[in-house]
């Protein structure tokens, strides 16, 4: 999920799609210490009666696509996601040229979809394509 200035290499940075409710609408959380102090003091709540307890997306701590709360604590699930355009560029199936292009098209299209421009379809279609496992 949205990365952090300082790792340069990461295609997450600036993208978020993952924390803004696009990608997923849900984060799994083991419990309230998974969850963290940083997400509560956002206002943040655990969904206990899902199985797994999750959390809500889109997550109050993306800002422009970027984690603010990164360097603080963060549910294990943020470490640990990967979407398919992530997976593929560590994986060298898709260069991190591709990838940025990908993303910058798929968060025009998100932008449009909100505004009312483009219906939410198109916008699914490039998710499944490039970002969701099937
Ligand atoms: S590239 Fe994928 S994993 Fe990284 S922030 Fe964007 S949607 Fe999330
Ligand atoms: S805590 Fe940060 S990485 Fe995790 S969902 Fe929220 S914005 Fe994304």
């Amino acid at each position: 999920m949205a990365g952090a200035p300082e790792s340069e290499q990461s295609i997450c940075i600036g993208c978020g799609l993952c924390c803004d409710g696009t990608v997923v609408t849900h984060l799994a959380v083991r419990d309230e210490s998974d969850l963290g102090a940083p997400l509560r003091g956002l206002g943040v709540e655990i969904i206990a009666a899902a199985d797994p307890p999750v959390l809500e997306l889109p997550c109050p701590a993306v800002q422009d696509g970027r984690c603010s709360i990164h360097h603080l604590h963060r549910p294990s699930a943020c470490a640990q996601f990967e979407c398919k355009l992530s997976r593929a560029v560590l994986d060298g199936a898709v260069s991190s040229s591709e990838a940025i292009a990908v993303i910058s098209a798929t968060l025009r299209t998100r932008d449009e979809v909100r505004s009312g421009a483009l219906e939410v379809g198109v916008l699914q279609s490039m998710l499944d394509q490039n970002f969701r496992s099937s």
